[in-house]
């Protein structure tokens, strides 16, 4: 439950903020137009406990199946809120906006002329209002717009202003119902951003419910102790209500992770550490933790924030964690403390001890294995220290989202790839089997 005093926002039978129990959501990666597919998925999600469910809709052709998935899903009781995730067609999220309880949108991506955007928002606003439609204005570090970066930089501080900027015209329709989002791969600037925003709501004396998380985060520990590091920073100072943490696998496996964060700033579970020493700027933790996977995320929401904040510099971990057998194994001669220690250091900024990577989760808009391209550009690249690689499920999104990349490997569809330096495509429609060869070779080429 937020500390933070906020209004309440309420998606079907789901409320966010104001008090209530933070909520936890995840998002379809099939394509929408394959409903058995995205219904499967969704009841796996539900199984999970998924408080929200997002699906991808790309345009006015997919409201018909957003529908059916709703109206089948209610019909074999499952009523979990859909939220329909809209990128850039307004006209779509008026389409789609009876259909579901919440709509996902950037109002800043309508239209190019802010005028036209401000235009289609406040229509999009009377649907919803008329069909008690949740809305959440989700803005992303990578995709903030010209007139924004012209006006304010590319900085936390911008992503923030633009969401007030959208937030003041709900205001201004008395329209309240809404939630915000302003997501970003590098757990500085979302923490920053977030915080902005808190000051800025605050200031304006309307707080409205956030949905907190680290976008395009990757996957395995990496993964998990990236989200961690972001968003439990955020939990610890009452700033987040509802969360999904964003994996490169099944989206299924996001909710466990989802649910210890969410659990544990309620105040229903609590960390292993049984000792702590501070001294001159390290902290040397000791555990006892029932699994190496609860180990992993109490120790990254245990010091994140510390090493975000640079309160400590330094950290070292020891004591035991329990295996799958039962038996306790030791964290130091395990060499599990030193892998969590570079692990965690690299999540918070402090120390990139391998190449960082950012790869989203994928969605209805990915068009080839994705999770497989990913694993093979990180056993590839895995020497190119420094080095910010991202990979990408959808060439719609994927260029503009992948933000402070120094490459990118974004998928076409159709078995193609393009390949990016920065924000240049370099290689365009690479057949995907020859694509990470590709990527390496221009990577050494240009780090020689
Ligand atoms: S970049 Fe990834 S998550 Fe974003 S729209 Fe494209 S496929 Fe979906």
């Amino acid at each position: 439950m937020s500390n933070m005093k906020t209004l309440q926002a309420k998606a079907g039978n789901v409320l966010i903020g104001g008090g209530s129990p933070i909520v936890i959501q995840t998002m379809c990666n099939t394509h929408t137009k394959d409903v058995e597919a995205t219904l499967e998925q969704c009841r796996r999600m539900y199984e999970a406990g998924s408080g929200l469910i997002r699906i991808t809709c790309p345009a006015p052709a997919d409201v018909p199946y957003m529908k059916e998935i709703h109206d089948r899903l209610r019909a074999e009781g499952i009523d979990t809120p859909i939220v329909a995730d809209i990128h850039f067609s307004a006209e779509t999220a008026i389409a789609v906006a009876p259909f579901v309880e919440k709509v996902r949108i950037n109002p800043g991506n309508f239209h190019k002329d802010h005028e036209v955007a401000c235009q289609r928002f406040a229509e999009l606003v009377k649907v919803c209002r008329q069909h008690g439609t949740a809305i959440r204005i989700g803005l992303n570090h990578g995709s903030l717009g010209e007139r924004i970066t012209n006006l304010y930089g590319n900085t936390p501080q911008a992503m923030a202003k633009a969401a007030m900027e959208w937030l003041e015209l709900c205001i201004g329709e008395d329209f309240f119902n809404v939630v915000v989002s302003l997501k970003s791969s590098n757990t500085i600037v979302m923490v920053e951003a977030y915080r902005e925003l808190a000051r800025e709501m605050k200031e304006r004396g309307f707080v409205f419910p956030v949905h907190v998380g680290v976008t395009e985060a990757g996957n395995g520990d990496s993964g998990r102790i990236k989200s961690c590091v972001g968003i439990s920073s955020l939990l610890q100072e009452g700033i987040g209500d509802t969360i999904r943490v964003s994996l490169t696998e099944d989206p299924v496996n996001e909710l466990p992770v989802a649910a210890y964060l969410a659990d544990r700033y309620d105040g229903k579970i609590f960390s292993s550490m049984t000792a702590l020493s501070l001294s001159g700027g390290k902290a040397v933790a000791t555990y006892d933790a029932p699994s190496r996977e609860k180990l992993l995320l109490d120790f990254s929401c245990d010091f994140g924030k510390r090493l975000l904040d640079r309160e400590i510099d330094e950290v070292e971990i020891k004591g035991c964690y329990r295996d799958e057998n039962g038996s306790s194994v030791d964290i130091t001669s395990s060499g599990l403390g030193e892998y969590l220690v570079d692990e965690l250091l690299q999540a918070s900024r402090r120390r990139f001890y391998k190449p960082e990577y950012i790869a989203c989760p994928g969605c209805g808009r990915t068009m080839y294995d994705l999770q497989g391209a990913f694993e093979q550009v990180k056993a590839r690249t895995a020497h190119l220290k420094g080095m910010v690689i991202a990979v990408m499920g959808c060439i719609v999104n994927g260029p503009g989202e992948m933000a402070d990349a120094d490459w990118g490997y974004v998928g076409e569809g159709g078995g193609k790839v393009s390949i990016y330096k920065g924000k240049t495509a370099v290689l365009r429609h690479v057949p995907d089997s020859e694509a990470v060869d590709r990527l390496v070779e221009l990577m050494e080429k240009d780090s020689i």
